[in-house]
């Protein structure tokens, strides 16, 4: 071997445990998700998803790789991936989530003129945006958004109005008369106290897109809008669907069975969220008291009527027991953490009769 060739192997060696490592580093580890299921609410599953997110191929900074792998660490059954003005993650994200049970919807983020921002999801790649920025109007060098819309259409996609600071604007309203904007956020978890929020309910949100969306029969979203590593409580969109497939999750979207489940809260829709609880809680007369069940992963406050010390919070997968003395057949409960307005909470009645 000469010297030459010896001098470049070594350097093909370096290249290659240079390639190796940065591989590694690349390559978040799997790990058990936390625990996430719900029982079954009648014929529906319940997923839990995140529908808004970013990677390097617009202005994240993970790569699309990571983002599946972190969205299956942290417990998620669906998302989209939602560069903006591209779709380009999807294909790589859907093989990767395909092994590990996680559904992708394919994706993108556009705005008009910066100002409403649309979460456009499940659009086939029929559709190709031609630019991020849409035109508010006809005959400009942008494509205009109504134009754009329609595409998506046909393109079986819908939209989501993200993080709606923009208001409730003539676009927003047109998309929505036209049957293609389909859902809002109520929570963005990238825009902190930004973006015209509302302080709110212990956090900062948007109560006012919860009334927009039981006026005009929008899916409500908590979405993270993850731009880099997650850490810590993540906002969650549950989905009740038929069928565990992307056109399962769409169908459920356009039938509003969403639920934003933020900052220890459930926000919904009152019949929706009255099943949810139904088959969530149970509540039955033990020789020791009542025991109300808590088979989800959401922690639930209970204010009890009729029953001494009747405020209880119950873990997730927990129970709680609340002692022989409570009299009659019904519990009735107004749950502290479960919304069905901005200013309304969720009740229930249990029948604890003895049988
Ligand atoms: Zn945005
Ligand atoms: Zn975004």
């Amino acid at each position: 071997m000469t010297r030459m060739s010896t001098l470049s192997a070594m350097i093909t060696v370096l290249l290659l445990l240079s390639a190796a490592s940065t591989l590694i580093a690349d390559t978040p580890a799997l790990t058990d998700p936390p625990r996430h299921d719900f029982p079954r609410v009648g014929e529906y599953e319940v997923l839990c998803g995140d529908f808004h997110m970013h990677t390097v191929n617009s202005d994240g900074e993970q790569t699309t790789r990571e983002k599946v792998l972190e969205a299956y660490n942290y417990g998620y059954d669906a998302i989209a991936i939602t560069d903006h003005g591209t779709a380009r993650s999807y294909r790589l994200a859907a093989s990767l989530a395909r092994p590990l049970g996680l559904i992708v919807l394919r994706g993108a983020e556009m705005d008009i003129r910066d100002r409403p921002h649309l979460v456009v999801l499940n659009v086939s790649a029929d559709y190709q945006p031609r630019n991020p920025r849409w035109a508010a109007g006809p005959g400009e060098e942008n494509a205009f958004y109504q134009d754009q819309m329609r595409e998506i259409r046909l393109a079986g996609g819908l939209i989501v109005y993200a993080h709606p600071h923009a208001g409730f604007t003539d676009a927003v309203q047109w998309g929505i008369a036209e049957g293609i904007v389909r859902g809002v956020e109520v929570k963005n978890a990238e825009v902190g106290s930004g973006y015209d929020t509302v302080e709110s309910h212990g956090t900062y949100c948007y109560p006012f897109a919860f009334d927009w969306a039981l006026d005009h029969d929008l899916a409500l979203f908590a979405n993270s809008d993850s731009h880099n590593a997650r850490s810590g409580d993540q906002p969650v969109t549950l989905v009740l669907v038929k069928e565990r497939s992307p056109s399962g999750v769409t169908e459920a979207i356009r039938e509003l069975r969403t639920v934003a489940w933020f900052k220890g809260m459930l926000w919904g829709r009152e019949e929706l969220l009255s099943k949810l609880i139904e088959s969530t809680v149970k509540v039955r007369r033990t020789p020791e008291g009542i025991l109300v069940e808590n088979c989800g992963p959401v922690a639930l406050t209970a204010a009890l009527t009729g029953v001494a010390g009747n405020l209880i919070e119950i873990e997730p997968y927990g129970e709680k027991l609340i002692g022989a003395e409570a009299g009659g057949d019904t519990i009735s409960v107004t749950w502290q953490n479960v919304w069905i307005s901005p200013r309304e909470n969720l009740r229930s009645a249990f029948d604890v009769t003895t049988r």
